[in-house]
């Protein structure tokens, strides 16, 4: 930890259970209080800024569509990292910024959810180690300006790469370099991040869609919300609008009057396929011939990633094509001894880029820095940007309210502002074993629990603790057990089936069924908690069968839009009810 564990801003540790009451409380106040900032969007980008406005003090709400990190946040390469690739596209500032972010979140803010990755980069040749090596060199050179808690990159002979990544086809060995860089949970990150600004008494609201933006005097004073649980329509006043909703930020800023388009969305996906079918010991990235593809261990998983193309279709179902899989495949194969197969892949996932629209023709090419804007008196947006730098977007975007306000705000504090779960982990990781012998779990349940939760374990150890069932696992081949479902809904804010299987937890992408064969389970625990009938039951348990089966259709597509139109096919649980 470094020096500023010492000036910790203390988080109170009520009231940040995202639970059903306290979303029917918080629209409640919602209907009532003209609020500081009224953020819209709740992504990495938008959690950041209520968490950030909340800290200084500020009254907040923030309204999400969907469920918290629906959208792009939980479906990145999972990487808090400065991006070796922007190196070579000159992006200095960026790099830097992102390390010194990477560290702090691996140290101060998160360390029990940002955890260190090694990566191998393979070599083509003798003049490359040179030419990689001193780029990678400046990249822990700008890492270690402000000290980073990760190990200097390595030179490897042919030798050692051949222990480290047996996978890797002899032929091609020509030595590699080894780096760290950083790995997150992004959905599960931006939930903690939530209930942390829920801590401080912001209002998170999710399932509630902004549909318009009301004005007094020609500023933006507030918005039109659809809450889609209830189909219930309210307006909600505050002094400026922050509008952080990455891809959607035109729709946001059309509402306000605006009609040029800043955003461009480019599509990435992902694949998930079992470790043990690439035997390597440590991640590893790949050039391809325009970006760089990355191999990243995950759990009992690894990620394979990713694609970069444009998308103009619908912004909340990015779907991967056929086309898309067989080209992570490809490349992939073309570096391994025994090639993966489409029967390989257990899970895929696609995401959309908030790209801020520039010159390039190409989407790789266009940056990945951030704009904080402010298009109409009361109504600042923030767009483009990486999840890793989320913490410098949102504290520049609370700035640029304090100017919109006309109003001198104390600095932000986020940079000594723990998330929930990270105060007291060093001493905790030090008494994992006594924690799992005195709540009877075993050790493995309980280090599964505090990688994900930090020292939120023992919410769940309590709900264990008066029903033991819920030790029982939702799928016998992953680690998830059932109390995590109870938990999800009581402290997360989980509404639907799909919040668990694809967010809460990750059995959406870690099973070949996709989640499907736990989905009566799920919805049985839910049931309880939220106080579902049968119908209801079955409802969701179909919807979200249906959703994998679309899904798994789509993959067969070859293009964008017959993918996408298979996708569609299940369409939304949100705002079916009424
Ligand atoms: C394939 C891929 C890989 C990536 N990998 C990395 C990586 O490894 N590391 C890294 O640092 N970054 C990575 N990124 C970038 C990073 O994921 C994004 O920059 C970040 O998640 C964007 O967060 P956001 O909050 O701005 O957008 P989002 O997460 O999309 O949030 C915007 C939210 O706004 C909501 N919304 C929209 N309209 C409304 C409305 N009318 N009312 C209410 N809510 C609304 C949406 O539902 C959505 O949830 C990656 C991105 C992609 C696509």
């Amino acid at each position: 930890m470094n020096n500023a564990a010492n000036s910790r801003v203390q988080i109170p540790n009520e009231g940040d259970g995202l639970s059903p009451q306290y979303r029917n409380d918080a629209i409640e106040k919602l209907r009532k209080t003209n609020f500081d900032v009224l953020v819209v969007g709740g992504g990495i980008t938008g959690v950041g800024c209520a968490l950030d406005a909340a800290s200084r003090g500020m009254s907040v709400a923030l309204v999400e569509q969907g469920d918290i990190a629906s959208g792009t946040s939980s479906r990145s390469s999972k990487l808090i990292h400065g991006g070796l690739r922007y190196l070579e596209q000159f992006q200095f500032a960026l790099v830097k910024e992102a390390l010194s972010e990477r560290n702090l979140l691996l140290t101060n803010i998160a360390p029990h959810l940002v955890h260190r990755v090694d990566f191998l980069y393979p070599l083509k040749g003798l003049s490359e180690r040179m030419y990689a090596g001193l780029g990678i060199g400046l990249y822990d050179l700008l890492a270690r300006r402000k000290g980073s808690p990760l190990p200097r990159h390595r030179h490897l002979s042919k030798k050692r790469v051949a222990a480290k990544a047996p996978a890797l086809n002899s032929r091609l060995n020509k030595g590699a370099i080894m780096y760290s860089d950083a790995t997150v949970d992004d959905a599960r990150y931006t939930i903690c991040a939530a209930r942390t600004a829920a801590g401080l008494g912001a209002s998170i609201i999710s399932s509630a869609r902004v549909t318009g933006l009301t004005k007094t005097n020609d500023r933006v004073a507030g918005a039109l919300i659809k809450c889609l649980e209830s189909g219930q329509e309210f307006e909600v006043g505050c002094k400026t609008v922050v509008n952080a909703t990455g891809v959607w930020t035109s729709e946001i800023e059309a509402h306000a009057g605006m009609r040029q388009s800043r955003v461009t969305a480019s599509k990435g996906i992902h694949l998930v396929v079992a470790a043990d079918r690439l035997n390597l010991k440590s991640g590893m990235i790949l050039r391809t011939s325009t970006s760089v593809l990355f191999v990243i261990p995950n759990g009992d998983h690894w990620v394979i990633g990713t694609t970069d193309s444009e998308w103009q279709l619908n912004k909340a179902h990015p779907a991967a094509t056929k086309c898309d899989i067989r080209y992570l495949l490809q490349t992939i194969n073309s570096v391994i001894a025994s090639p993966l197969s489409e029967e390989d892949v257990i899970g895929v996932y696609a995401g959309l880029r908030p790209l801020l629209t520039g010159e390039s023709d190409t989407t790789s090419q266009l940056s990945r820095e951030h704009a904080v804007t402010h298009p109409a008196p009361g109504l600042v947006s923030i767009s483009g940007g990486k999840y890793t730098t989320y913490r410098v977007m949102a504290a520049e975007t609370i700035d640029a309210v304090g100017v919109d306000q006309d109003r001198k705000l104390p600095h932000s504090k986020t940079e000594n502002l723990p998330l929930i779960g990270a105060n007291g982990f060093d001493t905790m990781t030090e008494q994992l074993q006594a924690l799992a012998t005195a709540a009877t779990v075993s050790l493995d349940v309980t280090r599964h629990l505090f990688s994900r939760h930090g020292t939120r374990v023992r919410e769940i150890l309590e709900l264990i603790e008066n029903r033991p069932t819920l030790l029982d696992r939702i799928d016998p081949a992953l680690p998830y057990i059932q109390a995590e479902i109870v938990h999800a809904v009581r402290y997360e804010g989980a509404l639907h089936i799909e919040d668990i299987l694809i967010r809460r937890t990750r059995l959406s992408i870690a099973t070949k069924d996709r989640g499907a064969n736990s989905a009566p389970l799920v919805a049985d625990l839910m049931a309880s908690e939220l106080g579902w009938d049968e119908s209801r039951i079955q409802r969701e348990i179909h919807h979200y069968v249906t959703r994998v089966e679309s899904e798994l259709a789509s993959h067969n597509q070859s293009d964008d839009e017959s993918a996408e139109a298979s996708l569609l096919t299940a369409g939304e649980i949100r705002g079916s009810f009424h």
